[in-house]
């Protein structure tokens, strides 16, 4: 039974190179497409088991990271593609193609994140979450469903309808507008002054824009507003009272 995998990456969002410890190297079961997408499909994939990972897995709407895990062999370098990211219970699973050889078991490996996918991630939702903010703030009767902050249509869906007199431009106006404030985005785990007791194994980690709500999150997030650039919305549609905020960032 392997250990649960250390999470390296909710320390830091901006940490995309460290190092792990091979595990266990598996032939990977989901689907060659899911993992190599148009890439050359006859590419045997495999799944490694690291002590410790700096790649996001996919949950909570944002996609997983994509990076390199590399051994020095000696005489060559070993390179590991790690194309999805997935988390099984405790452990995390890194799915890809081996270039120049394979890894072993008991391999120390350099850990390389793709940044700018990990900051284009990051961005879109921590984008989410301003939204929801600013529906906070705005108190509008809406309560929190979902979010899919993924480059190909990022929306977050609410419970609710949205009210007839405020505009989608007014709404990504407010929304704009608390981009300027420059607010920082903070990370913190629950404690005692939630009611956690000190040695509860895992308290519930929340994600606060400046003093807008906190939400819990276990996702990566830009470390200030400003970071998200400019966010339009793009549509905002009720449909059998659920309202959907379609948006992307410029
Ligand atoms: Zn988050």
């Amino acid at each position: 039974m392997t250990k649960a995998t250390n999470l390296a990456y909710l320390i830091d969002t901006y940490s995309w190179n460290g190092q792990g410890l091979v595990l266990d190297i598996i032939p990977c079961t989901l689907p060659p497409n899911k993992i190599l997408g148009t890439k050359n499909i006859d590419t045997p994939i495999f799944t490694v088991l690291l002590d410790t990972t700096l790649l996001y897995p996919q949950g909570g709407g944002q996609p997983s990271d994509k990076g390199q895990l590399i051994h020095d062999k000696g005489d060559h370098k070993v390179t590991f593609f790690v194309e999805h990211v997935s988390m099984k219970g405790e452990i995390v699973e890194h799915h890809g193609y081996f270039e120049n050889g394979m890894l072993d078991v008991g391999n120390k490996v350099d850990i390389q994140v793709d940044g700018d996918y990990r900051m284009l991630n990051s961005r879109l939702h921590t984008a989410g979450h301003l939204i929801f903010s600013m529906i906070k703030k705005l108190e509008l009767p809406l309560i929190e469903k979902k979010g899919y902050h993924f480059v190909d249509g990022p929306y977050v869906e609410f419970s609710g309808i949205w009210p007839t007199d405020l505009t989608k431009e007014n709404f990504e106006l407010k929304v704009n507008e608390a981009i300027t404030e420059n607010l920082e985005v903070t990370t913190r785990y629950a404690g005692q002054e939630d009611g956690v007791q000190e040695n509860e194994e895992n308290p519930m980690r929340y994600v606060t824009i400046g003093e807008l709500t906190k939400s819990p999150c276990g996702g990566t997030h830009v470390r200030n507003i400003s970071e998200l650039g400019r966010v339009t919305i793009r549509k905002i549609k009720t449909s059998k009272g659920v309202t959907k905020i379609s948006y992307e960032l410029v």
